[in-house]
């Protein structure tokens, strides 16, 4: 297994930010490690790279023990932090020979790294001439250095725009093919974009642990309804499988159906025996988005049964 976590609590102080969480992560796999701010994405990050030790429980990275065997596990991970520390003075191929001299790497591998990361046109640069998606490369350079069989990385899109998004994420993918890679985020579509594997965290705790291709499966089937006049929600209530009911504008309504089966007949014939006219009646998955939110905050009781 290349991640291994079992049962990982984490206390600061009287703050319990990790709560009894496990999960296992198989080597190849790219893993959304998706939360809110504050949710323990980075506490649990910082324990598998062994910065910091667990109140609880155990955890090992390519089969290696985080407190038995520290070395060995940084020595198969690659660590991308949260706000990626660099010596802005420092030009990017001097930093990465600065790092590799830390670790004691061949100076071959600098110009290997540099072409792999797309930094050849920026070697010669100063950090701080960089824009923000060419930083995180030479952080994802850095962590790379070492060849590392896992790569962790704490929230590497955030703060980028658009085009560097689309950048870094292709980058993590083509690096990703030949790695075991567990990265944070407190955005869906990062993880639609990136990731074999989503596991919610909410609260320190697992909220979900599901394949992507599943996930789509799983979610709830909206209908959406356009009526010729407005009904109050809780009309709608009445219907069979429904989870809830939402005005989305005018007269048109979200339903929320728990079933896999098409809900669009029994809505019309709903309809129907009501004397309602249907101007519009479409069916629509759920988006991983909405679901992520159902997950993640406290539920609203005004509209669900
Ligand atoms: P995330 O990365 O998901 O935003 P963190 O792991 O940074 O979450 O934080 C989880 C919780 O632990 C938060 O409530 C945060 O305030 C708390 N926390 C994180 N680091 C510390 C620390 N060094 N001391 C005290 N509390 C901390």
């Amino acid at each position: 297994m290349s991640i291994s976590v079992s049962n990982i609590s984490m206390l600061y102080d009287h703050q319990k930010a990790l709560n009894n969480v496990s999960f296992d992560i198989k080597e190849g796999e790219i893993v959304g490690f998706l939360g809110p701010n504050g949710a323990g994405k980075s506490t649990m990050m910082k324990i598998l790279t062994t910065y910091l030790p667990p109140s609880e429980g155990k955890a090992s990275v390519n089969d290696f023990d985080i407190q038995s065997d520290p070395t060995q596990v940084q020595k198969s991970v690659g660590y991308l932090p949260e706000h990626n520390p660099l010596y802005l003075d420092m030009y990017v191929r001097e930093y990465l020979l600065f790092n590799a001299k830390v670790y004691k790497i061949k100076k071959s591998r600098i110009e290997e790294i540099i072409k792999l990361t797309g930094l050849t046109p920026e070697a010669n640069k100063k950090i701080n001439q960089l824009s923000k998606g060419y930083r995180q490369r030479v952080g994802l350079a850095c962590a790379l250095l070492h060849d590392p069989k896992v790569l962790i990385l704490d929230e590497p899109t955030t703060g980028l725009d658009p085009n560097q998004l689309v950048e870094i994420r292709e980058l993590i993918k083509s690096v990703g093919k030949e790695k075991t890679v567990f990265l944070s985020t407190h955005i869906m579509q990062e993880v639609e974009a990136m990731c074999d594997r989503v596991i919610i965290i909410n609260k320190g705790e697992i909220v979900a642990d599901k394949n992507l291709n599943e996930m789509i499966d799983q979610t709830d089937q909206m209908v959406e309804v356009e009526f010729d006049y407005r009904l109050e929600e809780a009309f709608l209530l009445k219907l069979p499988n429904v989870t809830s009911v939402k005005n989305v504008s005018g007269f048109c309504y979200q339903i929320i159906f728990d079933t896999k089966k098409d809900m669009r007949p029994a809505v019309f014939d709903f309809a129907h025996d009501n004397e309602l006219k249907i101007l519009q009646l479409s069916r629509k998955n759920k988006d991983l988005e909405s679901l992520f939110i159902e997950l993640t905050q406290p539920k609203k009781d005004s509209n669900t049964k």
